[in-house]
């Protein structure tokens, strides 16, 4: 395997998570008696430019087609960051009714329809058929693609090239990453700023994260390696901000390297810090699958305990972060009884690989749990406030990222 940016072969692991099914593949009873297809997940690191990246393998693109749509604008939190976002950058590029923004992967318009609001055109970017239509609904405009090179051609003979392009969580997902980011200088206007948040990897390999790591994820990103792409293809990282959302992300700032803006300070002060973490030395990802091991077992010892104690343990959020670690770990039905989750259309249906059952939260103040693994670490403050009957029932919740925790 050569690495999707720089082409040199990629010879060292980062991280062995063993086979996994793709994350969303929730399984219906039916399913439950068919044979159940795995992946290797594993991720590769590139010595020459530090771009770590899902190992590729052969898959029909079909099975990672998920019929199961994420829609933004269902998270309260998400919904504000946008919000917030959207005031913050209108104010500090000055857009205008004469300006043009793009968004890609607009979803449901969670984002744009700010924008609309406020009368600057706007252009959402986004192949689900679902999603668009519910951004349709609330007047946000969507050209059904993917975005490339190709489409970003397309884009400015149909409409113009964009003031601002932005991107939430679509960097890490995209398979080519140089295309990518060649339909961004195609797409961005001279002196206009594109902006792309995406999860930190040094976050991931501070807080041992090993859990956001899936197929669908491509690319585990420093501003190191992003810095090198967006040269590559006549862009330059001007910004960034550190953020909070998904464990740790960055929020990049990019414009065409002929630009008169100088860099801020805060460019070359992350770009220190990843070097002082290690994030240009081999030795660093070479630790972490020892490390990560190290968490796999600590949860495995605290269940068999708790199962040769004789208590009762369910898991809450039925998310891809618990697939991740659980199909990594061989969690099953044996040490897990099932797993609770508030979204009605993944109750009644069963976690890929290790068929864990996911039944309404109501049925987990039910079971009367002595110990509940929230799998979803990030929203683990939440969660443990929502559930109060669990605590008055004695029940306990138990985080395993990034060490084994009893919460309460
Ligand atoms: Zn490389």
């Amino acid at each position: 395997m050569k690495c999707r940016h720089c082409s040199q072969p990629l010879t060292h692991k980062f991280v062995d998570l063993g086979y996994a099914p793709p994350s969303n593949a929730y399984l219906s009873a039916d399913q439950l008696h068919a044979p159940e297809v795995t992946f290797p997940l594993r991720v590769m690191i590139c010595d020459t430019c530090w771009l770590a990246q899902n190992e590729d393998f052969t898959a029909a693109d079909d099975v990672f087609s998920p019929d199961y749509a994420y829609f933004s604008s269902t998270s309260s939190s998400w919904l504000q960051h946008a919000k917030s976002y959207c005031e913050m950058i209108s104010g500090r590029l000055g857009l205008t009714a004469d300006s043009f923004v793009v968004e890609i992967a607009a979803n449901d318009g969670y984002l744009l329809r700010n924008f609309v609001a406020e009368g600057i055109p706007c252009l959402g970017i986004e192949p689900t058929e679902s999603t668009a239509l519910a951004a349709e609904k609330i007047g946000v405009p969507i050209w059904r693609r993917f975005f490339g090179e190709e489409t970003a051609g397309t884009l400015i003979e149909s409409w113009r090239q964009a003031d601002l392009i932005c991107g939430n969580n679509v960097y890490a997902h995209v398979p080519d990453i140089n295309d990518f980011t060649k339909g961004l200088a195609v797409a961005l206007k001279l002196g206009g700023v594109v902006t792309l948040e995406f999860p930190s990897l040094m976050s991931l390999m501070r807080d041992f994260q090993f859990d956001t790591i899936y197929h669908e994820h491509f690319s585990y990103l420093s501003l190191t390696a992003a810095r090198r792409i967006f040269a590559s293809c006549g862009l330059r990282i001007f910004d960034v901000e550190c953020l909070p959302t998904h464990g740790g992300s960055y929020r990049i700032y990019g414009c065409h390297d002929t630009d008169a803006r100088s860099d801020t300070k805060n460019v070359q002060a992350l770009l220190d810090e990843e070097q002082a973490f290690g994030l240009t030395e081999l030795d660093t990802y070479r630790e972490f699958q020892g490390k990560i091991e190290r968490i796999k077992d600590d949860l495995l010892l605290f269940l068999i305990q708790q199962k040769r104690a004789g208590k009762k343990v369910a898991a809450y959020g039925a998310a891809a972060k618990g697939n991740t670690f659980m199909n990594f770990s061989g969690i099953s039905t044996d040490l897990i009884a099932f797993v609770a989750d508030a979204a009605p259309s993944k109750q009644g249906k069963w976690m890929p690989g290790n068929h864990l059952p996911i039944l309404p939260p109501a049925d987990l103040v039910a079971y009367r749990p002595d110990y509940v693994v929230i799998f979803p670490w990030n929203i683990a403050a939440e969660i443990v406030q929502q559930q109060v009957a669990i605590r008055e029932n004695g029940g306990r919740f138990v985080i395993a990222i990034p060490e084994l925790a009893v919460l309460n």
